[in-house]
């Protein structure tokens, strides 16, 4: 289990991030400088808005350091966080950390429901009750990679998707009081094997 994991602090909704972590009893650190990795077992990069994201990753030059770390420790993007780790993003104003083989659509729930809220089942917690799974104008994932795992589904659109230490959702899990994934994240991608 890590001790300590960062949360990209630039823009978005960090601090419900922040939160579940303590909940967990991990430590947090909000990470606003490429200084402020070393120490950070991994790394969660928040909701927000991924044009935004994209000028203040730019602006605090994280671009690289964030690859770099993210080359031995685990990363979780949520939403926004998402798109930003995505290889293929429909929008040119994004850059993103090509950290994951997935393409993403920004804003592809259309505009009179971009925010809904939806239980999915969670097959990788076998046996579990179903997640409360919060929506907000969130991007979609069309094309993974043979490598991509999918975690989970909504009308056999994947919306939780792995590649080896790299977590991607669509939707908002800071946004609920269930921690199972910030849970999982934790329980499995911080083993010697998942970082292989
Ligand atoms: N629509 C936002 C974007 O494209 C994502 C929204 C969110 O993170 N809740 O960046």
């Amino acid at each position: 289990m890590p001790q300590r994991i960062g949360v990209l602090a630039l823009q978005g909704d960090f601090a419900k991030h922040q939160a579940m972590l303590r909940l967990l009893r991990i430590e947090t650190v909000l990470v606003k400088k490429p200084k402020d990795l070393p120490g950070c077992e991994g790394l969660i990069i928040p909701g927000g808005e991924s044009t935004t994201l994209t000028k203040l990753i730019q602006k605090c030059n994280m671009y690289d350091p964030i690859r770099e770390f993210t080359e031995k420790h685990p990363i979780m993007g949520t939403c926004a966080g998402a798109i930003m780790v995505a290889s293929r993003v429909d929008d040119q104003r994004i850059e993103p950390l090509q950290l994951i083989d997935i393409s993403v659509t920004r804003n592809a729930y259309g505009r009179q429901i971009d925010s809904f809220v939806t239980h999915v089942d969670v097959p990788f917690l076998k046996g579990s009750e179903r997640f409360k799974a919060v929506f907000i104008r969130a991007p979609e994932i069309r094309n993974v990679g043979s490598q991509v795992v999918v975690l989970m589904e909504l009308n056999g659109n994947p919306i939780m998707v792995q590649e080896r230490n790299v977590l991607a959702l669509t939707f908002h899990p800071e946004l609920t009081s269930d921690p199972r994934i910030h849970e999982y994240f934790i329980e499995h991608f911080f083993t010697a094997q998942a970082l292989l």
